[in-house]
């Protein structure tokens, strides 16, 4: 009996004694790294920013956004999985990158067993939009001006499985409208081209074009959503615009290298909670079009089902699909 108590304590003092809990204890020390696995200036990029800036005042400490671009954000995704589990290295990433990636590329990680989930974040309906100059001004007015088209489309993605491809792949497969697809880093660099006028049109994040709606710089037809975005309400829905049922929302979230101590885990995930309960970061969300997630799909366990159950429900779709990577 003594043995076995004495074994016990033993055993208690190496576990209270353990570099990981005393590293869990002092978590954060110093700077937390965000990965955008997308460019600068784009929809990930944004919503980057605006929860590192507030989960710095729980946290106190601050973080840098690295943008690790390329591969339809595959390449930034992997730089986590690689970085040390000790929190100082986290993922934010979508349904293209954290799901959709995994049926696209030969990724050489596993995007389930590699990483832990940390926190969903806010979700955004898609948006159709187009450069400014062609004659279309309705929904019905685009996709009969696209079928008419000698050549093929232009849409310009975030790179193969990313979120506006995705979504373009699902346009097409609805309307039958063959598009080519243009891959960029980014819907960033993306939009500055449909600015410009040097490909047609896109379906994008809605926190990505809606500025660029509003200042009359490109055309919007319909968001992908059951409802209108509070903040573009004169934008129809696809289901009033004339292409029932083409829903398509984009869920985004935070993850950290696999083996990362419980602890560390949780005061990321409340930092996270506690900046999207702030009302000044709701406000421009909102603004940007993005809908919150519900409180009881705040925990690190839900975003580990959700994003399980996504891969069940898009993989088989685009396995299927022949999609070229860029
Ligand atoms: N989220 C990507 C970006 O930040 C865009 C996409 O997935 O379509 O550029």
């Amino acid at each position: 009996m003594r043995v076995v108590q004495g074994l016990i304590r033993v055993a208690l003092v190496v576990l209270l004694a353990s570099p990981g809990s005393a590293v869990a204890e002092d978590f954060p020390s110093h700077q937390i790294t965000m990965v955008v696995p997308f460019s600068a200036g784009g929809p990930t990029d944004a919503m980057a920013r605006i929860m590192s800036e507030r989960m710095r005042v729980t946290l106190g400490q601050s973080f840098v956004i690295e943008n690790v671009t390329g591969a339809g954000g595959s390449l930034g995704v992997g730089r986590v999985v690689r970085a040390a589990p000790d929190g100082y290295t986290v993922s934010i990433g979508h349904l293209g990158t954290h799901v959709a990636n995994g049926a696209v590329y030969k990724l050489g990680y596993d995007l389930v067993t590699d990483l832990a989930p940390v926190v969903l974040l806010p979700s955004n309906p898609m948006v159709i939009v187009s450069r400014n100059n062609i004659p279309a001004k309705t929904l019905p007015e685009l996709l009969a001006w696209l079928k008419a088209k000698p050549t093929p489309p232009i849409a310009g993605t975030a790179g193969a499985g990313s979120g506006s491809h995705i979504a373009g792949l699902y346009f097409e497969s609805v309307t039958g409208i063959k598009l080519e697809f243009v891959p960029y880093r980014g819907t960033a660099p993306a939009m500055n081209d449909l600015v410009a006028g040097q490909i047609d049109l896109m379906i994008d994040q809605t926190s990505n074009s809606i500025a660029q709606v509003r200042a009359g710089t490109i055309r919007a037809y319909a968001v992908t959503d059951a409802k209108r975005v509070d903040s573009a309400s004169d934008i129809p829905t696809t289901d009033e615009a004339g292409l029932p049922g083409f829903h398509m929302t984009l869920w985004s979230g935070l993850w950290v290298p696999k083996d990362t101590p419980g602890e560390i885990v949780a005061r990321l995930n409340a930092a996270a909670v506690e900046a999207m309960g702030d009302p000044v970061v709701r406000q421009k969300f909102e603004q940007l079009g993005l809908e919150m997630p519900d409180q009881n799909q705040l925990s690190p366990e839900a975003l580990g089902a959700w994003q399980k159950s996504e891969i069940a429900k898009w993989w088989p779709m685009l396995k299927a699909a022949d999609i070229k990577m860029d």
